[in-house]
């Protein structure tokens, strides 16, 4: 019998360069597997009030940050449960932030749609008209649209948040948090979220999350808004260093892991890393004759999202080969998402990669383009 060991199943695996789930390191896996607690005892309390600090220093807030025990959409759901009482505004361009429309609507919440072109970002300006008609209590927003590759202007329409401060503004940063710097106290919105299976590099299954005072209020007002979400349930957990319900203790093991990992890289040169990889990755792709898939000055930090006839211009080739062909070189790339798959394809640059792992995908990505 063929027994594999930690090592060798790292050594034999595919590697991961989607936009998610991202490859987690050893490192992590050991520290997930670290022996069972309570999570009502004194070492889950000591390990939340370790992590506490090193997440409010990673969202730049003094507010309490919370562990939900879901992949994102659970706390994406539970958001529009526990914000929405008129209407919510759901900001739309791409797979992810369109699904928040069909949602909200499964909430029995009125929604209405603010659509854009795939490719393009969300603009400010047009929130703002949107917003000025008073007919909307709440917006969803996310940051890096995953499906496209296209970042919007965050800061922008954040701005907005001064000039309606009764509209709640809920912001989904799964493929951005850590990657990209997030002031949630700056920003003054209501909710920041991120699963941490994009670029926490953790396994899925846990979501960090912060929500404003404000968010706090109106929830206490929304009579339906569940138990399992509920922002106040999670609030008032979180001052004891708890959380509602029994949550994955081996993620927070995981996290605190990776805090670690961060604050010894040190946040600015994360971000600054996130950056050059995206960069090194669009110089792949337009190197080989492909355009990019986001309207320009858009372009995600995290992932990279390259055109392949799904808009006019640049290279075309045959994604499911390509893909293949880097699969039998030993990592595994994205063949575009939603209707755009096979029009476009993405590669992942977010976690743990560096210039040198990224250089080894460039190379076998090279390789395979001779194949095609
Ligand atoms: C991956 C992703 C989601 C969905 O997350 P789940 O973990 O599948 O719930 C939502 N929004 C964005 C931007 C994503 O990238």
């Amino acid at each position: 019998m063929l027994v594999k060991t930690f090592t060798s199943y790292f050594m034999e695996h595919v590697k991961l360069h989607i936009p998610g789930p991202v490859e987690v390191s050893k490192k992590t896996f050991r520290a997930f597997c670290e022996p069972m607690i309570g999570h009502r005892g004194q070492g889950f309390k000591d390990l939340y009030a370790k992590v506490q600090p090193q997440l409010q220093a990673l969202l730049y807030t003094k507010r309490l940050v919370y562990l939900g025990t879901s992949s994102a959409w659970g706390v994406m759901e539970g958001a529009v449960r526990n914000l929405v009482s008129k209407k919510v505004l759901c900001c739309m361009c791409g797979a992810f932030s369109d699904k928040w429309l069909d949602v909200s609507q499964r909430c029995g919440k009125q929604a209405e749609a603010l659509q854009v072109d795939w490719g393009s970002p969300i603009r400010a300006e047009a929130i703002d008209a949107k917003l000025a008609t008073g007919q909307f209590d709440a917006l969803t927003f996310i940051h890096n649209e995953t499906s496209t590759g296209v970042m919007s202007p965050l800061a922008e329409v954040a701005v907005l948040k001064r000039k309606y401060p009764d509209v709640m503004f809920i912001v989904d940063a799964v493929s951005s948090m850590t990657g990209v710097k997030l002031e949630f106290d700056a920003l003054g919105i209501d909710v920041l979220l991120a699963g941490t299976q994009k670029a926490f590099a953790l396994p899925p299954g846990l979501t960090v999350f912060a929500c404003s005072d404000s968010a706090l209020a109106k929830s206490a007002t929304v009579s339906d808004r569940g138990y399992y979400f509920d922002l106040n349930e999670f609030e008032k957990n979180a001052e004891g260093n708890m959380t509602p319900s029994t949550p994955s203790i081996g993620h927070i093991h995981a996290l605190a892991s990776k805090l670690e990992d961060i604050f010894a890289e040190g946040l600015d040169a994360r971000f600054e890393r996130h950056a050059s990889l995206a960069q090194l990755t669009r110089d792949w792709a337009v190197g080989h004759g492909f355009n990019l898939f986001p309207e320009t000055g858009y372009e995600s930090q995290t992932l990279t999202c390259v055109n392949n006839g799904a808009k006019p211009g640049g290279r075309v080739i045959d994604v499911a080969k390509l893909q293949k062909l880097v699969k039998d070189r030993g990592f595994l790339i994205d063949g575009g998402y939603g209707k755009i798959k096979g029009t476009t394809f993405r590669i992942s640059s977010m976690g743990d990669e560096t210039e040198a792992t990224m250089r080894q995908l460039y190379a076998a990505l090279d390789d395979a383009m001779k194949g095609l």
